[in-house]
């Protein structure tokens, strides 16, 4: 390998710290593991680092003089391709707890919180075992430049665009329940395209009952195949804002059931917190039209909307969704647990289940299971998987569950 080579996947990190001591004993770690780094004393020369170069890391000390580290969070978040970030105060706790969290709500690809004074062994452990995934994370260009509710039409038209199935798991037992349908569109010109972009291009050009009948199909196709050897299993399908008012939307829905011969039981309408409050006595007719049939209504993404108790109470919701992002550090972060707890006491004494989205680690569904929250999804069981791979998925894993029970495999895990 050529100097440049080696020095072009070694990680670089970005030093922003007003003090200049505590800058050098960070450089210092870094090179004694290997690390190529570089120093920042202000916003503004940090600013311009970040706009030329490109960080696998960015250490950020909150108070920066004149400027303060939250306005480096906020570029950061605008960045294509971004660092990992470490936030290193001599704050209180709960302050540097909240700097991460608005990380990573702002869009910052990862962070975690180290006090001031620094443990030099915590910040060594972080640089070396924080994954720094980033480019992973990063769009493919024509994914944030323009794509057209034409490229979109085309695409539903097709075939571009199918269902992906994220099981939902009990958390008690391990067994699979259930699963959520997730919106995929593979583009053979475009490459791979995130439903945070194009189903809000679907919901404003129209296309998203075409788009959300097809994955309702595909999803109801799957239930009635399991269905045949485990009635209990309940597939989810997300419904937007502009379907929720759509008067025919109930008959669609029962017509499909019907046509491909699945019980309303076996399906649950997922439906924002937000696109619930917005205008609540159309919601409700809706709702309540679903649920007279027998479907399932699941209340997602809680916690993030501003739900009044009274309307929680009025809504025929059987399933509360605790959004990923209190779910994510709930461990580490007391505030966030307990709005994790307190979420899943409110859905127990409405009489809903409670399901926790985005676990992504052992230690947080037990701790989950342990709390008493039913059910939950994430990348700790699977990822969102095309339907022959999600068919597999659950054998092996329902195979594994008899063979072994939970423990060795919560073991080998951990380990
Ligand atoms: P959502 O309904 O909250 O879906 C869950 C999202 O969390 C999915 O992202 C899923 O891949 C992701 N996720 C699951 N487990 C983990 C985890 O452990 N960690 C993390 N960090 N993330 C996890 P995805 O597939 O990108 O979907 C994003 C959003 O797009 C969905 O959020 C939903 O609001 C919307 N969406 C997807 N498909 C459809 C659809 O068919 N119709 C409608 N109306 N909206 C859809
Ligand atoms: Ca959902
Ligand atoms: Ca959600």
């Amino acid at each position: 390998m050529t100097a440049a080579e080696i020095e072009s996947v070694t990680p670089l990190v970005l030093i922003v710290d007003d003090d200049r001591m505590q800058g050098r004993l960070i450089g210092e770690v870094c090179s004694r593991i290997g690390y190529r780094s570089m120093f920042a004393a202000s916003y503004e020369t940090a600013a311009e680092l970040i706009a030329t170069t490109s960080f696998s890391y960015v250490t950020i000390d909150l108070a920066l003089g004149e400027r303060d580290g939250i306005e480096l969070l906020r570029l950061i978040a605008q960045l294509q391709v971004r660092p990992f970030v470490i936030v290193i105060s001599g704050c209180e706790q709960r302050i540097l707890n909240a700097a991460v969290r608005l990380a990573h709500s702002s869009g910052v690809c990862d962070a975690v919180a180290l006090p001031k004074p620094i443990e030099l062994a915590a910040l060594r452990k972080v640089l070396l075992t924080a994954r720094c995934d980033c480019g992973a994370q990063q769009r493919p260009v024509r994914d944030q430049a323009v794509v057209t509710a034409a490229d979109l039409d085309a695409a539903v038209g097709n075939g571009e665009i199918y269902a992906a199935f994220q099981p939902k798991l009990e958390l008690s037992t391990g067994k699979v329940v259930g699963c959520e349908a997730l919106a995929r569109w593979d583009s053979p010109t475009l490459g791979p395209i995130g439903p945070d972009l194009f189903i809000p291009l679907a919901e404003g050009s129209g296309a998203i009952k075409a788009v959300t009948l097809q994955i309702l199909r595909s999803a109801l196709q799957l239930a009635r195949e399991i269905g045949r050897d485990d009635a209990e299993f309940v597939v989810a399908v997300n419904l937007s804002a502009t379907l929720l008012s759509d008067p025919a939307i109930t008959e669609d829905i029962g017509g499909l059931l019907q046509q491909l011969d699945v019980p309303a039981r076996s399906l649950m309408i997922e439906i924002t917190e937000t696109t619930a409050m917005g205008d609540v006595s159309l919601a409700m007719d809706t709702l309540l039209r679903l649920r007279i049939k027998g479907i399932g209504i699941s209340m997602d993404d809680f916690g993030t909307g501003y739900s009044s108790m009274s309307v929680l109470a009025q809504m025929p919701f059987c399933e509360l969704k605790i959004d990923r992002s209190f779910v994510g550090g709930c461990l580490t972060d007391p505030d966030l647990w307990k709005v994790v707890a307190s979420s899943v006491t409110i859905a127990r004494s409405y009489n809903m289940k409670t399901v926790a989205e985005g676990i992504e680690d052992v230690a947080t569904w037990q701790a989950l299971a342990g709390l008493g929250c039913d059910a939950g999804q994430g990348f700790v069981f699977s990822r969102a998987l095309p339907h022959d791979a999600f068919l597999a998925w659950c054998d092996d894993w329902h195979r594994r569950l008899r063979s072994d029970g939970l423990a060795p495999w919560m073991t080998r895990r951990q380990a």
